[in-house]
């Protein structure tokens, strides 16, 4: 099936399509700048650009695809989670679309989408596996047995998201919003093992209640109290030794928890999605660990890791594919839509 994918949860719209597994166009348009002076993203900022944005997307994909909207067998949209603004306008565009054209709407969990997307890289998904979900927002491991139907948390973030985590330790270090990638840059040339940052939740006590869950907060304070007593006294930071011992913290227990949720539900492909897991430690820490136990990994290229258009026209396809019944013209935006509601 060919599917128009829009993704308006949070700073990006997108607008993807794709046929089947094939990506035919992936237009994004970041209002990533407008939010930086302001250090995280503000939601009425984020509604105001995407409905600028809107209908030029939706052009460019359509000319990047070379078809015409009228060829499109259904659209998919994000319905939540997300920032209710930024998602009504996805949701009504695509609304305006399916009705316009007479073509089925599919209102889609972003989460699944995030998981989704790897298809159009790698080919159909390994089902069931265990989806490690890392960006901005989100940080969970969660059993997919089937994407279409619903995925099961395992565990997740009790506090800050990994992506969060690392977007408030680049602004301790004076690095630009948002901080993964800029930590990743200066993690290269640091030294990973130069300070001994906490493991949140990974003492024999905490993994008794807390086995699959993550902890970041008490993380990015260290990095925080490490900082001002280097400035106290009077020493200059090395942002490469601070980013790169952060940032092996962070990969250290994400990795470790996703290959134990896997082993312990005897599953042999974990999926790593979110824009996190463009990070490329996160990468080959996870490839690492998890294929001394011969458990496989798969993560989409950086590019498909982030908020795009086309993860959403990905899981989109899937429910055309399978037969699953698509949302009601009156979809609501549900800004907490749960990991159980794939289609809303
Ligand atoms: P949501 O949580 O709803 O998916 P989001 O916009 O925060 O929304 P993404 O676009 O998937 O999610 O991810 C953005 C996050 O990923 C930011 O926190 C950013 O710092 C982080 N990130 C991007 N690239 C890297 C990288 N190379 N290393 C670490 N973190 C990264
Ligand atoms: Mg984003
Ligand atoms: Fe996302």
């Amino acid at each position: 099936p060919l599917v128009l994918g829009i993704e308006t949860s949070c700073d990006e719209t997108g607008v993807g399509i794709v046929r089947g597994h094939t990506l035919l166009a992936d237009a994004v348009a970041s209002s990533v700048e407008e939010h930086a002076r302001f250090g995280g993203v503000v939601p009425e900022v984020a509604s105001r650009a995407h409905l600028d944005a809107m209908v030029p997307t939706i052009e460019r994909a359509c000319e990047t695809a070379g078809i015409a909207l009228n060829d499109v067998d259904a659209i998919a949209v994000t319905s939540g989670p997300g920032l209710a603004g930024a998602l009504l306008v996805g949701v009504a565009s695509a609304k305006a679309l399916a009705l316009g054209l007479g073509k089925p709407l599919y209102g889609v969990n972003h989460l699944a989408a995030h998981v989704a997307v790897d298809q159009l890289e790698h080919g159909a998904l390994p089902e069931p596996c265990l989806a490690m979900l890392v960006s901005g927002g989100h940080s969970s491991l969660l059993e997919v047995a089937d994407v279409t139907q619903g995925v099961e948390p395992m565990g997740s973030t009790l506090d800050d998201a990994a992506g969060e985590a690392f977007d408030k330790v680049a602004r301790l270090l004076g690095l630009p919003f948002p901080g993964g990638p800029h930590i990743d840059r200066a993690a290269r040339s640091g030294n990973s093992f130069a300070i001994d940052f906490p493991r949140g939740l990974t003492s024999k006590r905490d993994l008794e209640r807390h086995r699959f869950d993550f902890s970041f907060s008490g993380l990015k304070t260290a990095v925080a109290r490490w900082v001002e007593a280097q400035q106290r006294d009077g020493v200059a930071i090395d942002v490469a030794d601070v980013a790169a011992s952060f940032q092996e913290a962070v990969c250290d227990v994400l990795t470790r928890k996703a290959v134990d949720a896997a082993r312990h539900r005897g599953i042999e492909d974990i999926l790593i999605g979110g824009g996190v897991a463009a990070n490329s430690r996160l990468r080959v820490l996870a490839e690492e660990r998890a294929s001394a136990h011969g458990i496989r990994v798969r993560v989409p290229r950086p590019g498909l890791c982030t908020d795009n258009g086309a993860m959403v026209a990905a899981l989109g396809s899937e429910l055309v594919a399978r037969g699953r019944a698509p949302s009601a013209l009156d979809l609501p935006a549900d800004s907490s839509q749960p990991l159980t509601t794939v289609v809303a």
